[in-house]
């Protein structure tokens, strides 16, 4: 399914919060500076070495309300113990109880194993490729659908979680509510827009997934550098050009 946003028309674009002068002078070149940058500092993350959407999938539930710390020994347990979905499918509760023991919102866990049986029913226990039919899977939300597709499988597809909503905030220097739901919807575009960009981007290596690595880009740069609080703006490599570092409002947006 193609998922790329039509243009909006012009009436619509006015509202936009994001400015446009910023918009044409900083998606461009944001988007090969995080890829460079991503390429020489990603974390060494266990579920990074792998392209598997059932591992990515995990290591996303589980780092939805737990530090990538706490996460790594659990989620190689995890798949030590359930490789697949259909040994998800097949598990006791119990026996997901316990893998889980610790991490909390158990509803979480639920619905990974509803979401199991429902691909072992609905798609012959292989894990879908498309958005909206991950999108349907119990407990997959907008975000981890496109994280899924974006990680597993390189499809442009958007992510916007908190280290990305203060990413692109502070870039493209948006001061509205990023909870208030049209600037909401903007942030969503562009995220969309620049992953785009990133994947239709010639690279010097085919084998590098851009829009995998540029939606990882962004969710580490607000992970480690773009930080709520002290973030370290002078080896940021999107300095030169952010809008909240050129005009010192870091300490309102977002
Ligand atoms: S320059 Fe500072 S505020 Fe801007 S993106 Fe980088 S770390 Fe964040």
């Amino acid at each position: 399914m193609n998922r790329i946003t039509k243009p909006k028309p012009a009436a619509a674009r006015k509202k936009n919060p994001v400015n446009s002068v910023n918009l044409v002078f900083q998606t461009r070149p944001l988007v090969p500076a995080l890829l460079h940058w991503f390429a020489q500092n990603a974390r060494n993350l266990p579920w990074r070495r792998t392209r598997d959407p059932y591992a990515i999938w995990v290591s996303e539930i589980m780092l939805q309300q737990t530090q990538v710390k706490t996460v790594i020994p659990y989620w190689e347990r995890w798949l030590r113990e359930l490789p697949d979905i259909a040994a998800l499918a097949a598990a006791p509760p119990e026996k997901i109880h316990k893998l889980w023991e610790g991490l909390g919102y158990y509803t979480r866990v639920r619905n990974m194993q509803k979401a199991a049986q429902q691909i072992v029913a609905d798609h012959a226990g292989q894990f879908p490729r498309d958005f909206d039919a991950i999108l349907a899977l119990p407990g997959v939300g907008r975000y981890t659908a496109g994280a899924i597709c974006s990680i597993a499988f390189n499809q442009p597809t958007p992510i916007l979680d908190g280290n990305v909503i203060r990413v692109l905030t502070r870039v493209f220097g948006i001061a509205s509510d990023p909870r208030e739901k049209q600037t909401n919807a903007h942030l969503w575009q562009l995220a969309e827009e620049l992953v785009v960009i990133a994947a239709r981007r010639p690279c010097a290596s085919r084998l590098t997934p851009r829009a995998s690595h540029f939606n990882q880009s962004m969710m580490e740069l607000g992970a480690l550098i773009c930080t709520p609080r002290n973030p370290q703006c002078e080896i940021c490599p999107v300095k030169k050009l952010c809008v909240a570092h050129r005009e010192n409002r870091i300490a309102e947006l977002p």
